[in-house]
């Protein structure tokens, strides 16, 4: 199932399992959003993420 995360600063964040768009997340938030790094735990990235067809 592959997911889609917007983020809010226009980034579309992709990935084709829970593991892999956890992964792609953290990476931009490491380049783009160090701070928010800490507060996101996987959870939060999961309910942030759609599915996509
Ligand atoms: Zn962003």
């Amino acid at each position: 199932m592959r997911k889609v995360i917007n983020c809010e600063c226009g980034e579309v964040v992709r990935g084709n399992s829970d593991e892999e768009i956890v992964a792609a997340v953290r990476e931009h938030l490491t380049r783009d959003h160090p701070e928010l790094l800490e507060k996101l735990s996987t959870e939060d990235i999961l309910g942030m993420a759609e599915e996509e067809e």
